[in-house]
């Protein structure tokens, strides 16, 4: 295919054929996830997927399902237990929000997940993106999920730019739900998902093997650049406050520790903010202290 500057009528039909056609031949079909409707199922692997890659996720979620198969059995679950099964999965919180969430809906609503959406929203790590993924991924609800990947093949194909920050978040919300299809949302937001993560990648979009090329403003505009400045210098990780309230947690996993032990391990840099750190873990329910120096995680 050949990018020309013209602007094309969008056809959400067209669209919506090209992408069921390719993801029938070449979505992402076997992710354990996608094999069960289960609400407590497709809530574990939503909270995993928040900032952590699929294949490092997927030995995870079996392991995680295998010990806490339902929301009863997370619910009886020891906070300490859940905080060590998280082990490498990065941002602990994720793994109290579940446990906080799941005896949420076995003491409120009675072990079922309640869809009545204050009651869903009020569940923690259940945010808008959540939420809506649940909807759509266990019930069929027609609703725009937008993950990065959607908002990013949506902005390109439909806004016609090279970023989903370029556009006013309403309006890639309005540009996503205008190709939902009547039936069929789950399969629909999936293979946009796909196509977000497979072809139409942030750095090096696939376009001459993309089945929505044809339809696609920012190809046929010829790719022009993003009118957002890049972002500026990441800090490397191990200046971070995270990396050093990772590393805390992952020394209370084994048992508790003294406050010198947990100063002397950290990097120096970090060391003068060590108590910060510790009262950021106690207020977020991640590390409680024992004695007057000394550090656990939570009991129960
Ligand atoms: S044509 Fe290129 S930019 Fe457009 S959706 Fe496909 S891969 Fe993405």
């Amino acid at each position: 295919m050949t990018a020309t500057s013209a602007t094309p009528e969008i056809d959400p039909a067209a669209i919506r054929r090209a992408l069921a056609a390719w993801y029938a031949d070449r979505g992402r079909h076997d992710l354990p996830w996608r094999q069960t409707c289960d609400p407590y199922a497709v809530l574990v692997s939503e909270v995993m997927l928040q900032q952590t890659q699929v294949e490092r996720v997927i030995p995870y979620y079996a392991a995680w399902l295998e010990r806490w198969p339902s929301f009863g059995a997370l619910a009886a679950a020891l906070p300490a237990d859940v905080i060590t099964a998280w082990r490498g999965l990065g941002y602990n919180r994720r793994a109290l929000a579940l446990h906080t969430a799941a005896r949420r809906v076995v003491e409120v609503h009675g072990g079922e997940l309640p869809w009545e959406p204050a009651a869903l929203h009020a569940l923690p790590g259940v945010g808008p993106y959540t939420a809506a993924a649940l909807r759509c991924f266990v019930r069929g609800e027609p609703v725009p999920v937008l993950d990065t990947n959607i908002a990013r093949v949506v902005a390109r194909v439909l806004a016609g730019v090279a970023r989903p920050r370029e556009v006013p978040p309403g309006q890639l919300v309005a540009a996503t739900r205008s190709l939902l299809p009547a039936e069929g949302a789950r399969e629909h937001n999936l293979a946009l998902m796909d196509l977000g993560a497979l072809v139409c990648t942030a750095r090096a979009p696939g376009c001459f093997e993309c089945p929505l090329a044809a339809e696609c403003r920012w190809w046929l505009a010829g790719q022009p650049p993003a009118r957002t400045s890049p972002k500026s210098a990441a800090l490397p990780f191990e200046s971070t406050a995270r990396y050093a309230r990772g590393r805390i947690i992952d020394r209370l996993r084994s048992g508790p520790a003294a406050e010198d032990e947990l100063r002397a391990m950290l990097p120096e840099s970090h060391r003068p903010r060590l108590r910060e750190y510790l009262a950021g873990l106690e207020r977020d329910g991640l590390a409680v202290p024992i004695g007057s120096a000394a550090w656990a995680l939570p009991p129960g």
